[in-house]
This record gives structure tokens, C-alpha cells and sequence, in this order.
């Protein structure tokens, strides 16, 4: 066992199992042993609206350094995400480069606890003494604005997958949530953005697109391309969110990973059938409220309405077997090599099943895919071994920057 391996099961012991002793403890020993990847934390954007010293415990917040160390986490992708709204306001790209200076600063603070991870190369380096190594996924391209030189500047900053639209479409591609198909998939501009990032060794990203728009960015790309946090639509049928199988079967073909996410809204088909109307309901607001802009007229309120849809619109329980279930099916659809996690992890309003609620509870994922009969060597290609392959590949396929 190397001695970091050692430190960090004997802190496990001493903070003791408040937590994680849900799961076995042959699902703790390889929680701490394994390499663990979550594609899709959303840390950065709470950050920004309520700080939190996220290197102590925070039990408000589902990320937490004493709690990813419990739990096993060694990388997080840090969501930098911007909102269809921050696009239409031009504040985006703003928005996203105060968010990385947010990490930034949470690294800053605790050397010894974080580092910034831009390379799959660095992982074991950075560890040493125990860090969690965050690297930056950016949610929604619109920070790009329509200037491609922008990726560049992200990628200098560390970003190193994007997820190319979030719940509208926007310059780059039609999102699955959007009604308003402006592309038929990805627009001209998505295209280069495509092959740039390929260029720049940047991960393409596939959730949240529509259909048409994943499947072209997994023909474009020339290298495998992620879903950084996606449910399966067998669970779900007709929650264009999730990944079909035709599309899953691409990514993998493709040498690509699909990181199965963990929400309620994602694997339970009542709460994904919400979440679609909750979208359908959002954009139809927006229209009025343009209207009556365009009149002259009052606005409607959007907290107001939130906060009605979610009277209206009660979470439903969710048992830990919904996201095993949906591990289950993914394997045998795509095969063991191509199958992740991406939590979305402060990002979903708390709505997560019972026993997976924050990033102390990767255990007890492990002890039920164990109880299903996933070998150790198996589990640790779903936990992180597999992620870290596409990464490194899309590394290696991008060319070395021009001078
Ligand atoms: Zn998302």
C-alpha cells in the first residue's frame, strides 16, 4: 500500500464512518484505493452566490474537501457554468473566468489540500499528501462568445472538457431541452469549435445537446468524446437529456465514456418527465415576459414561478438502485471501457437518491455494484480508470499549439 494510500485510510478511521460506513468495508477500501473521477461537480457556480470555505467541512454543500477525502474523490471537474440568461446578457465569459479564479482561490488557500489538475499525466504527482485534484469542465460554450481564439484562453486557464450547450441553444448547438431546434445540430461555428478543440486537446462534451447535435459532434470529433453527466433514456423514455442507446453505442464506438449522472431528475422517469415540462414551462414564460416587454407591460416573476413549480412539482424518493440500475445497463449496453460517473453534485437543489448525497457516499455506490458482482479491476475502469484513458488520448490527439 503507498504510504499516501495508508495516510488517507487511517484518516478515514479517525474522522470515523459517520458517513461512508453505509458502504461495506471492502467498498471504503477500494473507495480509498481506487482512483476516483467525478466529471461534473458544481462547486464553483454556488461559490460565486454563497461563499464557503469548501477546504472545511460544509455540510450545506455537497463538495467538501474532509468529505471527498472520506468519500474517495481524488479528481473533480469543477463546473464552470454560465446560464442561457448570462449568454443573452453578455456576461458569460465574465462569469466564467470569475468562477475559475474562485478555485483558483479555494487552491490558494489550501495548498496542501488541492491542486489544479490539468493534465491525467500530473495525477499522481499532485496527490502527494493527500490533495483532491480539481480540473475544470466548462457547461454551456456561450463564454466562447463567437470568437474561437476564446478556447485558447480557457484552455490556458485549465479548462479541459466543454460541454458545448446547456438548456437553450445557443451559437454553437441545439440543446436538448430547447424546443427551438436553430441548427438542426451543430452550427457552422460548433463545427470548428469542434475541431479546435481537438486541436487544443480539449474534451468534447455531449451531454445536454440535442440528438442530432451529439451525434454530429461524436462524427466531427477525431478523437472519443465524453458525456459528462447523462442518465440512460431507457430508464426514461422520451427525456431527450439522457443519453439513447444509438447515441451511447456511438460514443463508445468511438473509444468515448459516458459518465453516468446521479440526479433524480436523471433517473427517475416521473422526475425526468418534470424536468422536460419544467423547461417546456420555463420558455414559455420567457416568451410572455418578451411580449410584455415588448408592450410596455409588467413582468412575470421568475422566482415566483420557481417557486410554484416546485409546490406543484414534488420530488419523488429515490432509492441508490435507480443509479446502480442505470451503471447496470450502460455496461452491458457499451461495455465495462466506456462507463463513468459525473455526479452533478450541487447542482440539482439537493434532489439525489438515498444514499448518494454528497461526495462522501462514493462507497456505498461501490458496495452496491459489489453486491451485483463488479470485480474490484472492473469497478475501478467505471470509478476513474476509464475517464482518464479518454482524457489522455484526447491530450495526445490534439497538436502542439502554434508559437
Ligand atoms: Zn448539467
Amino acid at each position: 500500500m503507498p504510504r499516501r494510500r495508508l495516510a488517507s485510510l487511517l484518516l478515514v478511521l479517525a474522522i470515523g464512518h459517520a458517513h461512508a460506513a453505509d458502504g461495506s468495508t471492502d467498498a471504503v477500501r477500494l473507495a480509498q484505493q481506487a482512483l476516483i473521477v467525478d466529471t461534473h461537480i458544481d462547486a464553483p457556480s454556488v461559490l460565486l452566490s454563497e461563499w464557503q470555505d469548501l477546504g472545511k467541512l460544509t455540510p450545506s454543500r455537497e463538495f467538501d474537501y474532509p468529505r471527498a477525502r472520506q468519500g474517495g474523490l481524488d479528481v473533480a471537474f469543477m463546473s464552470i457554468y454560465t446560464s442561457p440568461d448570462e449568454d443573452q446578457r453578455g456576461t458569460a465569459r465574465q462569469l466564467a473566468n470569475m468562477q475559475i479564479d474562485a478555485v483558483e482561490a479555494l487552491v490558494g488557500r489550501h495548498p496542501d489540500k488541492f491542486a489544479m489538475l490539468s493534465s491525467p499525466a500530473d495525477v499522481e504527482r499532485l496527490q502527494a499528501g493527500g490533495r483532491v485534484l480539481l480540473a475544470l469542465g466548462m457547461e454551456n460554450g456561450a463564454p466562447l462568445g463567437d470568437d474561437l481564439s476564446q478556447l485558447a484562453r480557457f484552455h490556458a486557464r485549465g479548462v479541459r472538457y466543454i460541454t458545448l450547450a446547456h438548456s437553450a441553444s445557443n451559437r454553437i448547438s441545439d440543446s436538448s431541452y430547447d424546443r427551438n431546434r436553430r441548427w438542426q445540430g451543430l452550427s457552422p461555428f460548433g463545427a470548428q469549435v469542434v475541431a479546435e478543440m481537438n486541436r487544443l486537446g480539449i474534451m468534447v462534451d455531449v451531454s445536454h445537446l440535442s440528438d442530432a447535435a451529439a451525434l454530429q459532434a461524436v462524427e466531427l470529433s477525431r478523437v472519443p468524446v465524453i458525456a459528462s453527466h447523462s442518465g440512460m433514456r431507457h430508464f426514461t423514455p422520451g427525456f431527450e437529456r439522457n443519453l439513447g442507446d444509438g447515441l451511447a453505442t456511438a460514443i463508445a464506438a468511438k473509444g468515448g465514456v459516458v459518465q453516468l449522472t446521479f440526479g433524480i431528475g436523471f433517473v427517475n422517469r416521473q422526475a425526468a418527465d418534470n424536468l422536460q415540462a419544467y423547461f417546456d414551462a420555463e420558455a414559455a414564460l420567457d416568451q410572455r415576459n418578451a411580449a410584455a416587454r415588448a408592450a410596455g407591460k409588467p413582468l412575470e416573476d421568475k422566482a415566483a414561478f420557481d417557486k410554484e413549480w416546485e409546490r406543484t412539482h414534488p420530488v419523488p424518493a429515490t432509492p441508490i438502485e435507480a443509479v446502480l440500475d442505470q451503471i447496470d445497463y450502460a455496461v452491458k449496453l457499451v461495455g465495462i471501457d466506456h462507463v463513468g460517473l459525473g455526479s452533478d453534485f450541487d447542482g440539482v437543489s439537493g434532489n439525489l437518491p438515498q444514499g448518494l448525497r454528497n461526495v462522501a457516499d462514493y462507497p456505498n455506490l461501490i458496495a452496491g455494484l459489489q453486491a451485483r458482482g463488479y470485480p474490484d479491476d472492473d469497478l475501478r475502469k467505471i470509478l476513474g480508470g476509464n475517464l482518464l484513458r479518454v482524457w489522455a488520448a484526447v491530450e495526445a490527439g490534439g497538436e502542439p499549439s502554434k508559437p
